[in-house]
């Protein structure tokens, strides 16, 4: 099955959407059309050279980074610009254009978009992926699951507001914007809207400066549900802190809903008026927190089989990932895409070796122990080598060329390469001095014959997993 341009280009911006601040979204990708795609290489044309480089330098890795869970492969994005296509729409913060159909073919639920007053910005759409059914509920988060639940089944009754806060990437924004899903859901004329304390700060300066406070009120306060991210981005902005805090009571006094996010309790964000720290407060207050090593792994068996990956990576790469990535999700799913793409520009499989190679700098603790990794030395992978093997240490670092000898050589070589990535003159020093075109053809050997022989990937695998666990 082959892609149309149109096709890779919408799956990958469905990904990337999700993933920008909408201005920028709105902005930079979505006047951009793709032309071609042949041989795994997307091209796409910008209004103008600008553009061009701008995307290139900004947007390409993100969007190859998506390219092997959006199409299944590995994708070259390539920006050029078309003199035809002039007139990009201006960074204005203010009045996101999409061209028409660009973005037509985007899943969208754009909860109640305010088109009533003509040129009005639209308010950022829920992304499709953040609903209850895909947030994973742990010690760290059960109490804001459980009351961000009971706010969905009955806005404006069981807890008003309510107020999450927690570290950046633990799931603040995926709770709040589930609760905007489930209440589409059941209530589909609700009039829910989603928006960051930034934007709103924004669209307020704004309509100061246009009297435009009418429209800007209507907008604000004629709602069932509303969701405000990040609001500890209010502090200091006395004007509006007023204006919100108007907001805030008049939606409050109405029986509706408010939820808010912020990265710390209402009575830590600093230059935040007493009278929001103490509304902030008369709700539910609910912390979202770091998972523990069971969550992390339910995490990212939910996130792998969610894109249908569960084959692709094995429960050992994932209990690795679960192991050594501690920070927190956003960090958990970005391992899953930079390995997905590692791999398929090294055209491996995905394996514990080549998860602690392309992970290198996100996974935590690879020298110190607690990682299973910290007694990993070249003796260490030789010893082990030769005993699988039934040969002597020795014997790898000769001159040798049995079979008996050379292919266990080869295979130490290899792991030593694809578990402590040392360089090849290095390898070639610690195995009897052997230049660095030998531990070339060493390594391919070796993985070619990982990929004929499965009894002998086995072989592989077993001491791999063996060096990993000392
Ligand atoms: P925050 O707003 O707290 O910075 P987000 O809500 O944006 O974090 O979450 C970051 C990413 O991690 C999102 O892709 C989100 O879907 C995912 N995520 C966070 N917590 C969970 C969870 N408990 N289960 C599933 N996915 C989660
Ligand atoms: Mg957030």
């Amino acid at each position: 099955m082959s892609l149309t341009p149109q096709e890779v280009w919408t799956r990958l911006l469905e990904r990337v959407r999700h993933d920008l601040p909408a201005e920028a979204y709105e902005s930079w990708l979505a006047p951009a059309a793709p032309v071609s795609y042949s041989g795994e290489t997307l091209s796409v044309s910008v209004p103008d050279q600008f553009a061009a480089e701008w995307n290139e330098r900004n947007y390409t890795d993100l969007l190859q980074g998506y390219g092997p869970v959006a199409l299944g492969n590995a994708v070259r994005v390539v920006f050029q610009a078309d003199p035809e296509r002039a007139g990009r729409p201006q960074m204005d913060f203010f009045s996101p254009t999409a061209p028409a159909g660009s973005t037509a073919a985007l899943p969208q639920r754009t909860s109640f978009v305010a088109r009533r007053e003509g040129g009005e910005a639209t308010f950022q759409p829920l992304s499709p992926r953040y609903t209850f059914g895909e947030f994973v509920v742990g010690q760290s988060n059960e109490l804001a699951a459980a009351a961000a639940l009971a706010v969905s089944q009955q806005p404006g009754h069981a807890y008003n507001p309510l107020f999450i806060y927690g570290g950046t990437g633990l799931g603040k924004t995926h709770l709040m914007q589930a609760i905007g899903h489930t209440v589409l859901e059941r209530l589909p004329e609700a009039r829910v809207v989603y928006v960051g304390i930034e934007q709103f700060t924004n669209e307020f300066i704004q309509a100061v400066q246009n009297k435009g406070m009418t429209a800007f009120k209507r907008r604000y306060r004629e709602l069932d549900v509303l969701l405000v991210d990040d609001v500890q981005f209010l502090k200091g902005k006395e004007s509006t802190q007023e204006e919100f805090f108007h907001t805030f009571n008049t939606l409050y006094e109405a029986g509706r809903q408010i939820v808010l996010t912020s990265d710390r309790p209402p009575s830590e964000i600093p230059r935040l008026e007493a009278r929001l720290v103490s509304r902030f407060q008369s709700g539910m207050v609910a912390d979202v927190g770091q998972p523990d090593y069971e969550h992390r792994l339910a995490i990212l068996h939910q996130k792998a089989r969610r894109d249908h990956l569960e084959q692709t990576f094995p429960d050992d790469v994932l209990q690795l990932i679960a192991e050594r990535v501690v920070s927190n999700v956003r960090e958990l799913e970005g391992c899953i895409i930079k390995l997905l793409a590692y791999a398929s520009l090294k055209h491996r499989d995905i394996t514990v070796a080549v998860a602690l190679e392309g992970l290198r700098d996100r996974l935590t603790g690879d020298s110190a122990a607690g990682g299973g990794a910290g007694t990993l030395s070249i003796p260490a992978v030789q010893r082990l080598v030769a005993s699988e093997w039934q040969v002597t240490p020795e014997a790898l670092m000769s001159k040798s060329r049995l079979k008996a000898y050379t292919v266990p050589r080869q295979v130490a070589m290899y792991l030593v390469r694809s578990l402590m990535g040392t360089p090849l003159m290095q390898i070639g020093e610690a195995f009897g001095g052997r230049d660095h075109s030998t531990v070339i053809h060493s390594l391919e050997r070796v993985e070619a014959q990982v990929r004929l022989d499965s009894d002998f990937a086995a072989r592989v695998q077993r001491v791999e997993n063996r060096l990993l666990q000392q």
